[in-house]
């Protein structure tokens, strides 16, 4: 035993009685110390504990506070009128006004796709005219499609969706034609880009270059040769469109949004009257 070794230890000699007296005191303070060391290690644990209930229930409050402010936000988002129509609980927008500015971005940017190839990108009224012929003809589509669907759409069904609904619809309807244009438009601007001199140039320049190629140089006239010859003409023919393409719209692009000019300094503008004192004279000068 651990604790009767240590007393011989110490007290060597001791009797039988005082020895196991001593033996007895030290194992009780031993059990003491121990049993208060339990009671003090458990003390800490339930602290910790507690801790971390409170942590935790801060943490939920918090959360809970979070989830009700974006609620809030949600709502008085969700309540503000649209800034366009002025229809109510639209978050700033309505679907319909949302359509709107989408359709109108696209009608632009097909006019645009049709200027690239059907006008001088310099030329900014010859792009104009381009530009509201393009219009006329997608809204004379957005009327048509409109006129379809009310046509198949049940009359009473109509009716009964209100006002808002079919407004929703007619926008949702015109958005649709604008995007359909878009795409036809820029398929047409690529077929006539193709025909223009710098693509069938770029497309005889691959057809030669690959029927120079050393293993069609001795038959450039066989089937082989020919496919090969086509297939690298209207490769490049294709690539000289789309790249033409992307030139002349960032072109128009450009020149649709120009640039705000910002005056220079004055200091830059006039280095030699900002040099002068600004008395009466100079600022007659200036003005
Ligand atoms: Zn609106």
């Amino acid at each position: 035993m651990r604790i009767a070794a240590e007393v011989d230890r110490e007290l060597p000699g001791l009797e039988t009685d005082a020895r196991y007296r001593e033996i007895e005191a030290r194992m009780r303070r031993h059990a003491e110390a121990e049993a208060a060391d339990f009671v003090a290690r458990q003390a800490e644990a339930q602290q910790r504990a507690a801790q971390r209930a409170a942590a935790r229930a801060e943490a939920e409050a918090q959360a809970a506070i979070e989830r009700e402010r974006a609620a809030v936000e949600a709502a008085v988002r969700q309540a503000v009128a649209c800034e366009d129509c002025g229809r109510e609980r639209s978050a700033g927008l309505c679907e319909a006004c949302d359509h709107r500015r989408q359709t109108e971005a696209l009608i632009g940017e097909t006019g645009l796709l049709a200027a690239t190839w059907s006008a001088d990108p310099s030329d900014p009224i010859a792009v104009a005219v381009v530009a509201a012929e393009v219009r006329t003809a997608i809204e004379d589509a957005i009327a048509a499609s409109w006129a379809q669907f009310q046509e198949i759409t049940d009359p009473v069904a109509l009716e009964a969706a209100g006002p808002e609904a079919l407004e929703d619809a007619a926008a949702h309807n015109a958005f649709v034609v604008a995007e359909s244009a878009v795409g036809e438009y820029r398929h047409e601007a690529l077929v006539m880009l193709g025909r223009s001199t710098e693509a069938q140039a770029e497309a005889r320049k691959a057809y030669t270059t690959e029927l120079a190629k050393p293993w069609f140089q001795a038959l450039p006239d066989s089937d082989d040769a020919q496919r090969a010859a086509t297939e690298a003409a209207a490769k490049a023919q294709t690539r000289t469109a789309e790249h033409l393409l992307a030139v002349r719209l960032e072109q128009l692009h450009a020149q649709a949004r120009p640039e705000p000019v910002r005056p220079a300094p004055w200091s830059q503008r006039l280095p030699e009257l900002a040099a002068r004192p600004l008395d009466g004279e100079a600022l007659e000068v200036i003005a």
